[in-house]
């Protein structure tokens, strides 16, 4: 999905008071109905539906009708906007520049602060694969039955974000985070190539001994990555030293099948340096001897540091069950980020990832966003 800044910069506080009763609307159903869009945004009737009408034609909620009313649901446009204004009105971000990548389950855009510092903005997107597969079954869901793709990102985020900023804050070669918001983080921008697309290093070994120690410094503090793999592992363009990003699926060493993501990661670094630099060595971490020596470690749990962050065990355990559930419905999908398929050929060209070329200057969202009025207060509790 593509941003446009353009777009944002025209929206009017009546319109952002709309949008912001459809988000609301969205906690308890899945299509909010027109009168209830009214009620929550206290604007009078004829308004509501002009305004509507025109949020609708900029994709940012698009109507539904369903068999028992019309209705309205909120759109990843309007979910984006809603964040983005968020981070512009607390000036951590100022305008939007280019995609530079586009994943499974994110999309990353450049963006600038208002001193032109570049950041980059990673916008979650849970459910963009096989959500219907995924809602037939969503009994863990428990009582949130409206528990959407907008429910999944935010939580996706939040759980990034949390990692993101136990591990920055102990030293761990991770972007700095910056903010988060909704299904949103904002983050530095790293100037870097993921190792996917390098195709000779002068000292495979060093590196491959370097990623090595990462994958034992996380389980020594208490975490395994879960994805490490050389589309999330990016190699800095002045150091040649690696940062690690995409944190989501990351999980505790006390994890039921800890030791199975920990090989899986460890596996991934080995095939990668075995295919693309023909470097193998019999040096590699094993799971148990690392928790052994864990004394010799760390002296912190980065899983109880995150656990106690705010995000709860129980949004962990949503969010790991419909990872669960999108690898079991979709199988196919996740081959493209895996290394187990066979890439020798690969010249890193299929376009699945950066499709940036040159970066054109970032857009404004600033001159509507200072004349938007506040959120309305809710005029309407949450019956159905
Ligand atoms: P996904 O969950 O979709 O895999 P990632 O967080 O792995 O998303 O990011 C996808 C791509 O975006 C990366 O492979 C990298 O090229 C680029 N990217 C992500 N974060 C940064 C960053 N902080 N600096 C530079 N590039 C980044
Ligand atoms: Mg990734």
């Amino acid at each position: 999905m593509k941003l446009d800044a353009t777009d944002l910069r025209y929206v009017t506080g009546e319109e952002f008071r709309v949008l912001t009763a459809v988000e609301m609307g969205s906690k308890n159903h899945e299509v909010v109905p027109t009168s209830l869009i009214t009620q929550i945004s206290g604007l009078r009737n004829g308004g509501v539906n002009k305004i509507i009408g025109s949020l609708a034609k900029r994709s940012l909620v698009a109507k539904v009708q369903n068999s028992k009313y019309d209705g309205y649901r909120l759109t990843y446009g309007g979910y984006d906007f809603l964040a983005m204004r968020a981070l512009s009105k607390r000036d951590s971000m100022y305008s939007v520049g280019n995609q530079i990548g586009v994943g499974k389950e994110s999309d990353i855009y450049i963006v600038a602060d208002n001193e032109g510092k570049e950041m980059v903005l990673k916008l979650h997107r849970l459910g963009r694969i096989s959500f219907r597969t995924i809602k037939q079954n969503r009994d863990y869901l428990g009582k949130r039955k409206s528990a959407s793709w907008m429910y999944m990102s935010r939580l996706a985020a939040q759980k990034e974000w949390a990692f993101m900023k136990v591990l920055y804050e102990n030293g761990f070669p991770v972007p700095k985070p910056i903010d988060q918001a909704r299904h949103c983080i904002l983050m530095e921008f790293c100037d870097a190539y993921p190792l996917r697309q390098i195709a000779d290093i002068p000292s495979p070994g060093k590196l491959y001994s370097s990623l090595m120690d990462i994958i034992v410094r996380f389980a020594r503090a208490g975490l395994i990555h879960g994805d490490f793999n050389e589309f999330n592992i990016l190699i800095q363009r002045e150091t040649g030293e690696p940062v690690v990003i995409d944190f989501p699926q990351m999980v505790s060493t006390s994890h039921e099948n800890a030791e199975w993501y920990f090989n899986r990661d460890v596996e991934c670094i080995k095939t990668f340096f075995r295919r693309r630099f023909r470097y193998e060595s019999a040096l590699y971490p094993k799971f148990r001897r690392v928790l052994a020596n864990e004394e010799g470690g760390e002296d912190f749990r980065l899983d109880v540091v995150v656990a106690a962050s705010g995000f709860s065990r129980k949004d962990m355990k949503v969010l790991e069950e419909y990872m669960d559930e999108v690898q079991e419905a979709e199988p196919e999908h996740l081959s493209e980020d895996s290394s187990d398929e066979d890439d020798s050929e690969d010249n890193s060209e299929e376009g699945e990832d950066n499709v940036a070329g040159e970066l054109s200057p970032c857009i404004p969202l600033k001159e509507e966003i200072s004349e938007i009025n506040p959120p309305p207060s809710p005029t309407v509790s949450d019956e159905e």
